[in-house]
């Protein structure tokens, strides 16, 4: 707000351009975002051309974890740095900004799905073997939930892990697993016992490579998925036959595996809202930038009130979006459960990135459609969000039934 006298009264005028910053963050949040936003300006954001062709090297992770971004809010005992869970969302948000949704993608799987169940639910011994390997960024991990027969429908998994003595033997498979083709360990979720559905569940923390980097025995990668987009990251079927685990390996209570995976669930799709409304703004100020310098008629397309009111649209759903994230987390961080919450800032938020990114094509034209402008690439991205960690159905579900309908 900027204020001014004139004659005396006092005229109070918006000040658009000022910062805005958020009641949940303080300003060890905002020194954070500027470190790693500088980090992803440098060190990443040129690379994202490169990385859809290769997918991202390995390293990324060890120099996040050099610059102390993967243990942000794990206990210092084990590499982290102790911070509130507000860092999983500056985190998120930062990573929007690499241009590269698969980096993305495979990063918060590391960090925000894979590690925060193993320090939740995790013995000692666990926690000391694979956390802070993993913080430092020199182990990699993925989460096997999907299976080739079954996705939202958790509860009738197949991937099953029958006890003989000491160890757990695990077989069956894992689709759409990402970072699976790179991993050196899975969270897993798996049937301790087949003949039950939710109280059958469990999960394993698996080792899928040696010291040396070779697969464990009855661990394979059997095949490298191709995908609409999410280019940079690598998307797996991963099979499993009498691969052996030893029992200590059991992540959380036998048989609770599946309220254990919804708890998990919460917290990735707080962080991918997170990230869907960072994306989303991202794709908004590069297209207002384009509309104010592209000309039609005459005068810079921004200047049509059709467009203009475009980006009104957007910038109100961006916003809606945003103080319902942070209102969410703020409650999710302070002790609560607002599952119905949470599911349905997942589904608004992933609603309105989709949304956005149409509108931004559909104001770039044709440039919208060649890949040098960036968008079309959001675009394709960005459409995974109504999928991956719960669809808009499911979420709906979640939504209706906590009503008791
Ligand atoms: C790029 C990518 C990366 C992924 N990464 C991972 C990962 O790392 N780990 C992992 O475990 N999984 C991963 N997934 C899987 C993802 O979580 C699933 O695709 C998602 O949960 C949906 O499961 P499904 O694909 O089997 O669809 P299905 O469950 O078969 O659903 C198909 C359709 O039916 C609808 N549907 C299903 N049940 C209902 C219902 N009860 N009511 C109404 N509609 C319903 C769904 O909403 C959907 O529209 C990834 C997926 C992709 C595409």
């Amino acid at each position: 707000m900027a204020t001014a006298t004139t004659n005396g009264s006092k005229v109070i005028k918006p000040d658009h351009q000022a910062d805005r910053k958020h009641m949940i963050f303080t300003q060890e949040h905002e020194d954070l975002r500027e470190s790693m936003q500088a980090w992803v300006q440098k060190e990443l954001w040129p690379n994202r051309n490169e990385w859809e062709e290769t997918t991202w090297p390995n390293e990324v992770l060890t120099r996040a974890g050099e610059l102390g971004f993967l243990g942000l809010c794990f206990p210092e005992e084990y590499g982290g740095q102790g911070g509130d869970y507000y860092y999983s969302l500056v985190r998120a948000e930062c990573m929007s900004y690499t241009g590269s949704g698969g980096l993305n993608m495979g990063f918060v799987v590391h960090t925000d799905m894979v590690l925060p169940p193993i320090e939740m639910l995790g013995t000692e011994d666990l926690k000391q073997r694979y956390l802070p390997s993993a913080i430092r960024g020199e182990k990699i991990g993925c989460l096997g939930i999907t299976e080739p027969d079954v996705g939202s429908d958790v509860a009738n998994i197949r991937t099953t892990a029958i006890r003989d003595g000491d160890e757990f033997v695990v077989n069956g498979s894992k689709m759409f697993i990402t970072n699976g083709a790179r991993a050196d360990f899975i969270v897993l979720v798996v049937k301790t016992d087949p003949e039950k559905t939710h109280d059958g569940i469990s999960l394993l923390v698996v080792d899928l490579r040696d010291e040396t980097g070779e697969t464990v025995p009855g661990f394979t990668v059997s095949r490298k998925l191709e995908k609409m987009g999410m280019h940079s990251s690598d998307t797996a079927e991963l099979s499993f036959e009498d691969v052996r685990v030893p029992v200590e390996n059991l992540l959380g209570e036998e048989g609770k595996g599946f309220y254990h995976i919804a708890w998990e669930l919460q917290s990735e799709r707080m962080v991918a809202c997170a990230g869907a409304v960072a994306g989303a703004q991202r794709m908004f100020d590069r297209t207002l930038e384009y509309a104010k310098e592209r000309k039609a008629f005459g005068r810079s397309i921004g200047n049509f009130q059709v467009i203009r009111h475009k980006f009104a649209e957007m910038a109100t759903k961006i916003e809606a979006a945003r103080q319902f994230t942070y209102a969410t987390a703020w409650r999710y961080a302070n002790g609560e459960y607002p599952v119905r919450e949470i599911s349905e800032a997942k589904l608004y938020t992933s609603r309105i990135a989709c949304e956005v990114a149409d509108e931004c094509i559909q104001i770039h034209g044709g440039y919208g459609y060649m890949k040098e402008y960036e968008i079309e690439r959001a675009y394709r991205d960005v459409r995974l969000n109504r999928i991956g960690a719960g669809t808009d159905e499911i979420m709906l579900e979640v939504i209706g039934r906590s009503f008791g309908i």
